[in-house]
């Protein structure tokens, strides 16, 4: 099956980062406007992601595929996306993508790296990757526990969905959809 692309509103730049650390081909832009949104995402065949409710109805209207985010909590957030369209909910670094600009990074070794990290960095890992396209590098540092955090949140969350069973019908048009209001 072909993977989801994405295409974020500007509200939702956290969201962007880390639906390409998932792995996810996603494009946000703080300035983007909202037929710009709607152009590219049906040239693209895009997903748009938004939690503003106007360009979720216009997304609709068009026939473009649209989610639209009520939530504030990241887990619940990405819990819904893949409740919607079935993103995976772990990292997978081989598919991971750049989280400042969605290029695609490829794994390199110590040597590559030495002069653009920290010394305590370079000593503490022996993984790092490159970005291929803006050249940062990343490292599974500290942050790497949240992250799996929110993902074992996230996962838990989507279960919940499953076991509710939301109408997708109505989700896709604006409808139902769970909020964390919800008690489960
Ligand atoms: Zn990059």
């Amino acid at each position: 099956m072909e993977e989801p692309r994405f295409i974020v509103d500007t509200m939702l730049g956290n969201v962007a980062r880390w639906l390409r650390i998932l792995g996810y081909d996603t494009l946000y832009k703080k300035d983007y406007k909202d037929w710009e949104i709607l152009s590219i995402a049906e040239e693209e065949k895009r997903v748009i992601v938004t939690r503003d409710h106007s360009l979720h109805r216009k997304a609709i209207n068009r026939g473009c595929k649209s989610i639209y985010l009520s939530h504030d909590d990241m887990a619940e957030r990405l819990a819904w996306i893949a409740y919607v369209v079935g993103i995976r909910l772990y990292v997978d670094l081989e598919k991971s993508r750049c989280p400042i600009c969605n290029g695609d990074l490829r794994k390199t070794g110590k040597n590559e790296v030495k002069d653009r990290v920290p010394d305590r960095v370079y000593q503490l890992y022996s993984d790092f990757w490159v970005c291929k396209r803006c050249g940062k590098v990343y490292w599974l540092g500290s942050h790497w526990v949240k992250i799996e955090d929110i993902l074992e949140k996230a996962r838990a969350m989507l279960e919940e969905y499953k076991t509710r069973k939301y109408a997708l019908g109505g989700v896709m048009s604006g409808g139902t959809r769970p909020s964390s209001r919800d008690k489960f």
